[in-house]
This record gives C-alpha cells, sequence and structure tokens, in this order.
C-alpha cells in the first residue's frame, strides 16, 4: 500500500501522544458518516494507547449514524455547551477531522483558538489553512476514515482493527464515496475494505443501517424535492430548492435531505446539481458535479464554502424568495464550461 505520510510526520504524531492524557477531537459542522465515523474511530484508536479521548462536535449528527458504536458519547456543543466546552479546555492534544480550516466548526472555532495546545489534523480537503501544528492532509482519497485506517494500523501495528473501529470507518468510506460509485477507483481503497470486512464488518447490514432507515416522511419530502427540482438541459444543470415551510410540512429532522444533491445528476446530460435549504439567516448549499467540472472552486468563488472537485457545499445570503434568480445568473455565467466538460 502506497505510503502518503512520511516518517517524520508519525515520529511528530507520536512525540505529541506520549505526553498526551486527554485529547479533544473535533469534527465539522453538520456532521456526516465520514465526520462521525472517522472520530469515533479515532478515538477508539488512542484509547488502545491509553489516550482518553472526547469526540466533539457544534451540532447534532443523523439518526441513521446513532448506531455507530460510541456515537452516544459525542459531546454535542448545541445539547450541552458546558460539556463540549469542558472537552476542549482540559484536552492536552486536539485533533481536527474532516475539515481544513477552523471556520468549518463555527461556534467551536473561538474555544479551540483560546488553547494553546497543538492541533493535529487529520483530513481529504484540497488546500488546509495554517491553523495546524501537524497536518495529515491528502486529498485524492476517498474520506477522512481511509486516513485514519491508514494512520491507526501504523499506530497499532496491525491490519486488522478491533470490528467496533472497522465499523465506523467503513461507515465513512462507504457514505463520503456514494456507496463506492466515486473518489474510490484505486486498488488500495478495496483492499483497506476488504481489510475491514477480515475484521469482521458486516457490509449488506451496514449499509442497510445506512440507507435504508429513512422514515416515511423522508421519503415523502425526497418526492416533493424531486417534484420542484429546475432542470437547465442548456447549461447541464439541475436544482431543487426547499424553503423552511417545506421541511415543516414533512417534520423534517437533521440528515434527512442528506443525498438529495445526488438524484438530478442521475438525467441524462446534468453534470451539476445544487440543492438549496432554507435556514433562519442564509440559504444552505450542497453542490455535486460529475466528470472535471470543479464545484470546490464554484463554492469558494461564489459561495462562501468549499469541498472537492465533485462534492462541496456552501451558503447564500440571500433571501429565500431571491436564491433562484441569483443562483441562476451564477450558473450562467459558467455555461461554456458546463457545455464542455
Ligand atoms: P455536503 O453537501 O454533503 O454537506 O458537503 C459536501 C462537501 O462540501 C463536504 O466535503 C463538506 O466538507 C463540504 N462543505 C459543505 N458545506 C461547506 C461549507 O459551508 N464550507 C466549506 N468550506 N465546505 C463545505
Ligand atoms: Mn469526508
Amino acid at each position: 500500500m502506497k505510503n502518503l505520510f512520511t516518517k517524520k510526520q508519525y515520529d511528530n504524531l507520536n512525540e505529541y501522544l506520549q505526553s498526551a492524557k486527554h485529547a479533544a477531537i473535533i469534527t465539522h459542522t453538520n456532521p456526516d458518516g465520514d465526520a462521525i465515523g472517522s472520530s469515533v474511530a479515532l478515538s477508539y484508536i488512542l484509547e488502545k494507547l491509553n489516550i482518553n479521548s472526547t469526540v466533539v462536535v457544534s451540532n447534532d449528527f443523523p439518526d441513521f449514524l446513532h448506531w455507530i458504536d460510541g456515537s452516544d458519547k459525542i459531546a454535542v456543543y448545541s445539547k450541552n455547551k458546558h460539556v463540549a466546552r469542558n472537552a476542549i479546555k482540559t484536552a492536552d492534544v486536539i485533533f481536527c477531522l474532516d475539515f481544513n480550516s477552523l471556520d468549518r466548526i463555527e461556534i467551536l472555532e473561538k474555544i479551540v483558538r483560546e488553547t494553546t495546545v497543538p492541533r493535529i489534523l487529520i483530513d481529504h480537503h484540497i488546500a488546509p489553512s495554517n491553523d495546524f501544528d501537524l497536518k495529515f492532509s491528502y486529498y485524492p482519497i476517498s474520506s477522512t476514515s481511509e486516513l485514519v485506517y491508514r494512520i491507526g494500523i501504523r499506530l497499532l501495528g496491525t491490519k486488522i482493527l478491533p470490528k467496533n473501529i472497522a465499523e465506523a470507518l467503513f461507515c465513512g468510506m462507504l457514505t463520503d464515496t456514494g456507496a463506492f460509485t466515486h473518489s474510490s477507483s484505486y486498488p488500495d481503497f478495496f483492499k483497506i475494505i476488504a481489510n475491514l470486512l477480515d475484521s469482521g464488518v458486516d457490509k449488506n447490514k451496514i449499509t442497510r443501517l445506512i440507507y435504508d432507515n429513512f422514515s416515511e416522511c423522508r421519503m415523502k419530502l425526497l418526492g416533493f424535492a424531486l417534484s420542484k427540482m429546475v432542470v437547465l438541459h442548456d447549461y447541464r444543470a439541475a436544482y431543487i430548492i426547499l424553503s423552511k415551510e417545506d421541511l415543516k410540512n414533512f417534520n423534517f429532522r437533521i440528515g434527512d435531505t442528506e443525498g438529495f444533491v445526488n438524484y438530478p445528476l442521475s438525467i441524462k446530460g446534468i453534470i451539476l446539481s445544487l440543492l438549496l435549504v432554507e435556514k433562519d439567516d442564509h440559504i444552505k448549499m450542497s453542490i455535486r458535479s460529475q466528470g472535471n467540472f470543479d464545484v470546490n472552486e464554484l463554492a469558494r468563488k461564489h459561495f462562501h464554502g468549499g469541498g472537492h472537485l465533485n462534492a462541496a457545499g456552501g451558503k447564500m445570503p440571500c433571501k429565500y424568495e431571491d436564491c433562484a434568480e441569483e443562483l441562476e445568473k451564477i450558473i450562467k455565467n459558467y455555461e461554456e464550461k458546463l457545455c464542455n466538460s
């Protein structure tokens, strides 16, 4: 298996770990399967090295991730500020997982900036910021969970990890690749998946827990969202906009719109898909593309966001009533790129 990181990086990591007793593991706002899977797995890996740790997130994560062993111990700032703040303040090392700049942890950023302990980044987003003392950053890879696998086997000296760690990592590798449809076309990815199966991961069980665990309301919201989809065939783009009212009508729970943005890409010829969801003071965006149309660049330039080549996110600071028009203006500027991609 190709080595992604240098001996010096691992030596530095070991040095930090030798003097650590309690670690905080922080992942991004609106945590997804990779964020939660990689963080919980790292927590168990640290436990094997006799380091206590707490996973901290700024807001809650979807129900379809609650089966992950250890997810019930995650400190969610929006639910228990004291526990979350304390876990960060008392840590002697802070791991930052699945994000590349501290603004991605929103409310937790200030608390982290007030600490003086080392910050270690493990992440697969392009161009990490300078907020970290040690970086395990590599973007041409499936997921942060895959990076945690690679670091974990190095630290623990075994390719076959305990089942609970393997399940959490499998979850991240599965969800961040759209169930192995993208960002996973290299042999090492499947070698690692094979090793996770050797650890006892039940692929079918986990796949059903993640993908076949939705509420009736969520399915009906999906149908409604698809019926509202606007397709701009001339620009090879499609978008869906959901208002707060729409979400309320379908009894929205966090995580319910996860995956919606992928559906428009199944339409013949469509290579850009955008999902816009109205929040209290902004419009949250999820963006996906096929091929070499770079949505990371699009999100950074127009939507105060970022992500990867084919999957990104961001925000529009406008009103719900105005966002379709604003969005179409931006899409139309990309006509040439979209038509020639
Ligand atoms: P999703 O659409 O699933 O929420 O996010 C897709 C990708 O875009 C993820 O890799 C995520 O880290 C990134 N992303 C989502 N929202 C934001 C955002 O507001 N800012 C930045 N920088 N990245 C985001
Ligand atoms: Mn990820």
